[in-house]
């Protein structure tokens, strides 16, 4: 094929067309592209790529839509799928060597049923050894402006292929599945059980067979509404149920480690079976997932995933993944207020020792922290001393226990006419020791190594917070230089202040720059403590929802039939969603204990 004059101007026609797609304006995008690859045929195998993507997209959606009973769209969406393997076809005729190309014509071949070719050319591309730069001839993921290197494209082009598989072993058993799935709509759960055993049988490559039995269960779970042959307790068929549910996910959880369908069903069933630490733990296992696996091939049931393409659904899934680890919290604050207020007191109660030891096996940075705090404490009976500016050399450990010892070190280690002009706005009591030790702050007390928390606020507010990969420990080193990094920035201000201040200062000019010194002054003493209690009360924060959790699962509380609806997003009217029950709670008595560190 000789290279066609006019590359540019197709690879600009066929970009234009692909903007289109993605404005929404689908029919146009696709008319517009169809015409370039015709045009084209012979010369473009870009143009014919963009046809056949954009066909097997109006393809998929006509599939979904068409799993009702539109026959029309059905038929529509088995040309549209025909039309794009011509198109691929022809492109590999071209570029022999594309992984990608040959992925997406075995998926176009799924589309119409030819399982077999459809194999053999995923057999194909795996066993291609040198593949083809897909930038050269693919839009999408891979234009030049992307910023890829040609390897990492290369590996993009891999993990299309490994999705590609995957779609095919489960659109294998797609119609088994929607059989099953229409079973349980219109005869109940409990007549679906064993065709669901049979379908997880016969298809063990399909993420989806493997989680039907699981989904079914789930079903049969939520019939059970409580009533006098099923009392709410632990023992119920309905917990024993879910079990059996969780034992079937557990193996394909580790069977299909990248399908976030997959996870967030498992994580969901967890917290139904309030084990919301193995829950939060499967939410972030998953979200840490690069190229997960395409949420439309495991969906249950059918049609289900949100949105219409690949990255749609896997940036909804995530989504979905986010909000159930803050609904964890929630669900944790619902059982809270149902524990007896004992377990409660013990909870709210955190020993140094105990935080010391529980870090200690777990992080070392925040087990060091602990140590150092409790330390500092015993010798000098407070969890405060004060910094210099200076984070390097000989200032880098100095602890001052005033700011009188630190405006003496100031002025005698960093001599500067700064100190002396300085000192002529200072009151005296702004030079001493001002901040009160031990008292009551923030929702918590400190008596005898005993972290005492007046309430849960403070703990839910921090878990809500947490950035979705958990919390990640700052070291007190660490801590230090943000610190000084800030005074260094107050210090400047101050500095420029008392240059620009003229030398003669009328008594009412001298009280004016005496209150800006003072309030600068009082910013830069308040900014140079350095209280422990700032990285310790996060950490017994952590190690109380930490505990929380486990004293819940150990309770093994009842499992409420609109709990699951709650969990599993279907919540019937009768019952308001848990986030509206519990968000009244959560939003009184704020107390932010100082977690605004942790959340960068
Ligand atoms: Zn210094």
């Amino acid at each position: 094929m000789a290279p066609d004059l006019d590359d540019d101007l197709i690879r600009a026609e066929a970009e234009a067309a692909l903007r289109l797609h993605r404005n929404g304006r689908r029919d146009e995008a696709l008319s517009r592209a169809m015409d370039l690859a015709i045009q084209h045929k012979r010369s473009s195998p870009l143009a014919l790529n963009l046809s056949g993507d954009l066909n097997m997209a109006a393809h998929r959606r006509n599939r979904r839509r068409g799993r009702g009973a539109a026959a029309d769209d059905k038929a529509l969406a088995e040309r549209q799928a025909k039309f794009a393997a011509t198109c691929y076809k022809m492109s590999l005729d071209a570029v022999p060597d594309c992984v990608e190309t040959f992925a997406a014509y075995g998926e176009a071949l799924v589309g119409t049923g030819m399982w077999k070719p459809a194999w053999d050319a995923f057999m194909r591309a795996a066993a291609i050894a040198h593949p083809a730069d897909p930038a050269a001839h693919r839009l999408g993921g891979y234009g030049r402006s992307a910023g890829l290197t040609r390897g990492e494209r290369v590996e993009m082009a891999k993990a299309r292929l490994r999705r590609a598989i995957d779609c095919y072993s489960n659109a294998r058993c797609e119609d088994a599945v929607a059989e099953v799935l229409a079973t349980v709509e219109h005869h109940g759960a409990a007549s679906a059980v064993h065709g669901a055993a049979k379908l997880a049988d016969r298809y063990p490559s399909s993420a989806r067979a493997q989680c039907l039995p699981a989904y079914v269960a789930v079903e049969l779970a939520r019939e059970r509404r409580g009533g006098a042959a099923y009392p709410a307790t632990a023992a119920t068929p309905r917990h024993k149920t879910l079990r059996r549910a969780l034992a079937t996910m557990d193996t394909a959880a580790r069977t299909f480690d990248r399908s976030l369908v997959v996870a967030l069903f498992r994580a969901k069933l967890l917290a139904c079976l309030h084990d919301y630490d193995a829950a939060e733990a499967e939410c972030r296992r998953a979200l840490a997932v690069d190229n997960p696996d395409d949420p439309a091939a495991h969906e249950i049931p059918l049609g289900s995933a949100i949105g219409e393409e690949y990255d749609d659904m896997v940036s909804s899934l995530r989504k979905q993944l986010c909000d159930l680890q803050k609904k964890l919290v929630l669900l944790a604050v619902h059982d809270w207020a149902s524990m007896e207020s004992e377990k409660q007191s013990q909870i709210l109660s955190v020993s140094i020792d105990e935080l010391r030891e529980h870090y200690s096996k777990i992080d070392q940075i925040a087990a060091n922290t602990v140590s150092e705090a409790r330390r500092f404490s015993k010798t000098h009976g407070s969890w405060c001393f004060w910094i210099c500016p200076r984070s390097s050399g000989q200032c880098a450990g100095k602890k001052f226990l005033d700011t009188a010892s630190l405006l003496e070190h100031l002025r005698n280690k960093h001599p500067d006419d700064l100190w002396v002009n300085l000192k002529s706005f200072l009151d005296t009591k702004l030079c001493g020791k001002f901040k009160t030790e031990n008292a009551s702050q923030d929702g918590y007390s400190c008596h005898d190594e005993m972290l005492q928390f007046q309430s849960i606020d403070g703990m839910i507010e921090l878990v809500l917070n947490l950035p979705p990969g958990g919390m990640k420990s700052e070291t007190l080193s660490e801590m230090r230089r943000r610190k000084c990094s800030e005074l260094a920035e107050i210090l400047d201000r101050i500095k420029k202040k008392l240059r620009a201040c003229p030398k003669d200062l009328s008594s009412s000019e001298f009280d004016q720059v005496r209150s800006e010194m003072q309030d600068l002054w009082l910013k830069f003493t308040e900014l140079s403590v350095f209280d422990y209690r700032e990285a310790v009360v996060p950490l017994a924060r952590m190690y109380q929802w930490k505990e929380l959790k486990k004293r819940i699962s150990e309770d093994g509380s009842i499992i409420a039939a609109w709990s699951i609806d709650d969990i599993f997003g279907d919540v019937p009217a009768e019952h308001a969603s848990l986030d509206e029950k519990v968000g009244h709670q959560t939003g009184e008595n704020k107390v932010t204990n100082k977690s605004d560190n942790l959340k960068a």
